[in-house]
């Protein structure tokens, strides 16, 4: 068996017949989306370690284990389909997450006849899942025994180059495009590029004076040093080259939704006023006042590397470590996509390319091969990538350095095993050279009160993340800062650019003062936010809040939320392995009304289904998640799920506080089939009061019908977020059509509008709960068109009753059905901007 750095023969880890992937019946596997390989129908009961490896992953249920082999290749060996369902049950694990095994090695054994009896088919399946590096090769098709060889794998040395095409075809694509992102081709956008591309088989790059750069790495296209304007030559090379040239002219001609928004970098930074004594200028990244103590960070510093290291065990190190930081990252990209925080998660989906990104891998692994020690290989490939970037002349290429020495220090952490938590007084003012996103998250969580950074820049992503998180923040203070000792109070006045190093007494009361006075009006704000919101002309507008569990609805309801107008019951179905029972779900339920004091409550039924997979609940793969099983729809594909939640609701108490909605609802009939379920369950139960039931207005097809389903339902609340995904057909979460994906658009508000007088006409009321509900700037328009209730985000209920006491109802009825025939969104909120002003 001839196994290399880069080659590696695969023994059969099962004995039986083997079968190519598209012949198994399982769409998941035979359509290659978890990856390519090969599938065994097992005679014998136990399963073995194809090759040598370590074990990065076993299946919480234990059916299924990854191995990853010396040259990165990792492999899924999955036993049986559908076996998930079986909890473990059946299964014995011979191994431990993290362990070396050799070749041959037993890693689980199998009670076949209990999992033929209770799974749909014993078809094992041996993928591998990070196929774009390798190459894959089949020794045998048609019978093997364990230890027989199985497959060929090889690590593509090139896979950057045209010529390597995933797709064999030798078709060709190209054109040229002006880049639109403002700043050029930074970390974002090239992120976008990347994932474009990797949604086509042909092989695209990008050329910009006579360089070229593969899509596929990130950082080889932020050093082409595309700046905004620039013209670039995009190719694509295989069968659907047409379709990949595209998709990329579009994302390189239109600009990302938050840059297109953000002031120029200049408009951000103050002119430096002539140098004061005990006074630091710098460049204002996040606005603020504040005073507290300065504290000092260091980056981490390695100690000398003896260069005499075995590259198998640094190699192994190294993708133990990358693995870490990828779990990490993931789990801050779920909280940032729970959050709906689109700017973080773009910033940490371009890190996870980064972490990918084959020419800092090549060059780790080369410097691994001459005997360096993992954690100088990794931070000198980072080092010479930073230096790269940071003399292409562009300044907004130059930070990003910065997001390579986030993953510099975060890899060298988990290679050293070091913990990584700051120990800061609540209140403090972080002093460093440069803050790193994931630092910034960090020390956002303990607490810190602003930031002041001796480099960095205003258009950093650090600013961008410490601007939405409220964090005073100046950068750009020069190297005198880290020269400070910490620990005296200072001034940071990011709003004048200046960090005052010896404030006396007077000041620091001053700063004080204004601190308090700022946090007095939010209180007196938050006070008022528990009275009842009357238009000037005496029109009452319930604001009730978003929640998505018993502990938020608790800070609604203590921030003065006249109800909950959508909890979102997903949160009670996602990240387990067992659907809720009825007792739990019931129990859920009650605990958010009895947050809510003698305030409504609407609860939505599960919205899950499209692209939110429950474990559990295995659903066919979906070509269009988004058009496929997901909201209501699930009510016909798994009814027992949805009378088991009717059963649930319909036993709160007081069931009248409790309102039920039902999400994606497109017709009549699908409201009537849960009235009669409701109907019909209350009659089992014995119950003789029933909840109200509501539609969600999220489809253009139910704003259309609404007078129809008002007829039958007790209220309507709009979804303004899907309403805006499928009235303009644009993907809400897709970054570079964020900024156009705009629920003011005349489109959307003829809906609102028809959605209000529809109801009107049955005597209902309307709602919004989509996010449109929580700006400002539309609420003087939602009520001018018929809403009655907005369900906003719970820190802003204080805000929107605000704007509602400063409105008159009348004239917003006036001033608003002319905004249904102007043009656009852009148009729609000028004229808001104009006719209703927002306070300073
Ligand atoms: C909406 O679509 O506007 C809505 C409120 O539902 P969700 O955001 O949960 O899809
Ligand atoms: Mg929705």
């Amino acid at each position: 068996m001839h196994n290399n750095n880069n080659d590696l023969t695969l023994s059969a880890p099962l004995s039986g017949p083997v079968l190519p992937l598209h012949s198994v019946p399982d769409p998941v596997f035979a359509s290659g989306a978890m990856g390519d390989g090969v599938a065994i129908d097992p005679l014998n009961d136990t399963l073995h370690a194809p090759c040598a490896g370590q074990v990065i992953q076993i299946a919480r249920t234990g059916h299924a284990v990854t191995l990853r082999a010396a040259n990165g290749a990792e492999w899924l060996l999955h036993l049986g389909l559908d076996t998930v369902e079986l909890q473990g049950e059946g299964f014995a694990l011979l191994v431990e997450q993290g362990q070396q095994v050799s070749a041959g090695q037993p890693l689980l054994r199998v009670d076949l006849d209990h999992v033929a009896q209770h799974c749909r088919s014993l078809i094992s399946l041996m993928i591998l899942t990070n196929g774009e590096h390798f190459e894959l090769r089949h020794l045998n098709l048609s019978s093997v025994k364990v230890g027989e060889p199985l497959l060929h794998v090889s690590r593509r040395t090139d896979a950057p180059r045209p010529e390597r095409s995933r797709a064999d075809s030798s078709e060709q694509a190209s054109a040229l495009i002006r880049v639109a992102h403002r700043g050029g081709l930074h970390a974002r956008p090239a992120a976008l590029v990347r994932q474009t591309a990797a949604a086509f088989n042909s092989h695209s790059q990008l050329t910009f004076n006579d360089k070229s750069a593969p899509c596929t790495s990130l950082i080889a296209l932020m050093g082409l040093g595309i700046g905004e304007q620039d013209e670039v030559r995009v190719s694509c090379q295989g069968d659907d080259c047409q379709a990949a040239l595209q998709a990329l002219l579009k994302t390189l001609g239109s600009a990302l939704a938050d840059d297109a928004h953000a002031p120029a970098p200049a408009a951000l930074q103050v002119p430096r006023p002539a140098s004061e004594d005990g006074v630091l200028q710098g460049v204002c990244a996040a606005p603020g006042l504040v005073c507290g103590p300065l504290v000092r960070l260091s980056a981490m510093e390695l100690p000398e590397d003896s260069g005499q290291h075995q590259p198998e065990s640094q190699r192994l190190a190294l993708s133990t470590a990358l693995e870490q930081v990828r779990g990490d990252i993931l789990r801050t990209l779920e909280q940032a996509r729970q959050r709906r925080d689109q700017q973080e998660q773009d910033i940490f989906n371009a890190h996870l390319g980064l972490l990918e990104d084959p020419t800092l891998l090549d060059a780790a692994d080369a410097a691994i091969v001459q005997g360096r020690a993992a954690t100088h290989a990794w931070s000198a490939a980072i080092a010479e990538q930073c230096q790269i970037l940071q003399q292409l002349g562009n300044p907004l290429l130059a930070e990003r350095a910065n997001d390579l020495r986030d993953l510099q220090q975060r890899v060298l952490r988990a290679l050293l095993g070091e913990a990584w938590q700051y120990q800061l007084p609540p209140g403090a003012l972080v002093a460093t050279q440069e803050l790193t996103p994931s630092d910034l998250l960090q020390l956002s969580a303990q607490g810190v009160a602003g930031l002041c950074m001796a480099a960095g820049g205003a258009t950093s992503h650090v600013a961008i993340l410490a601007r939405g998180k409220g964090l005073p923040c100046l950068v750009a203070l020069g190297p005198v800062l880290l020269e400070i000792e910490g620990g005296q109070t200072v001034v940071l006045d990011a709003d004048g650019g200046r960090l005052e190093l010896a404030p006396d007494p007077q000041r620091i009361a001053q700063v004080q003062e204004a601190v308090a006075a700022r946090r007095q009006r939010r209180e007196q704000q938050r006070q008022q936010a528990r009275d009842p919101a009357l238009t000037r002309d005496g029109q009452p507008i319930e604001v009730a809040a978003n929640v998505a569990s018993s502990a938020e609805a608790r800070d609604a309801h203590q921030g003065g939320a006249d109800g909950v107008g959508l909890l979102r019951t997903e949160f009670l179905f996602v990240d387990r392995q067992t659907a809720p029972d009825e007792a739990e779900q019931r129990q859920a339920y009650q605990a958010v009304l009895d947050a809510m004091g003698d305030k409504p409550v609407i609860i939505r039924t599960i919205d899950v289904g499209g692209d939110k997979q429950l474990d559990y609940l295995p659903l066919p793969v979906e070509a269009n998640p988004v058009l496929g099983l997901r909201g209501i729809r699930l009510a016909q594909a798994r009814p027992e799920l949805m009378d088991q939640q009717l059963r649930a609701l319909l036993q709160v108490s007081p069931v009248q506080r409790c309102r039920v909605m039902l999400p994606m609802v497109t017709e009549v009939a699908e409201l009537l089939h849960i009235r009669q379920r409701l109907n019909q369950l209350a009659t089992e139960l014995g119950l003789t009061q029933q909840p109200e039931l509501g539609v969600m207005i999220e489809v253009p097809a139910a704003a259309l019908m609404a007078e129809h389903l008002a007829k039958h339902a007790d209220f309507l609340s709009i979804g303004t977020n899907d309403l805006s995904q499928y009235t303009l057909a644009m993907d809400r979460d897709h970054a570079g059509l964020a900024a156009r994906v705009d629920a003011l658009h005349p489109a959307l508000l003829r809906l609102i509008a028809q959605t209000c007088s529809g109801a009107e006409r049955h005597g209902r009321w309307v709602g919004v709960c989509g996010a449109l509900a929580s700006d400002p700037l539309a609420t003087p328009v939602l009520i001018g068109l018929g809403v009655r209730e907005l369900s906003v985000s719970p820190p802003q209920v204080g805000e929107i009753k605000d704007r509602v006491r400063q409105l008159d109802a009348a004239e917003c009825r006036r001033l608003s059905q002319p905004l249904l025939d102007l043009p656009g969104a852009v148009a729609v909120r000028e004229a808001c901007a104009r006719h209703w002003p927002l306070n300073p």
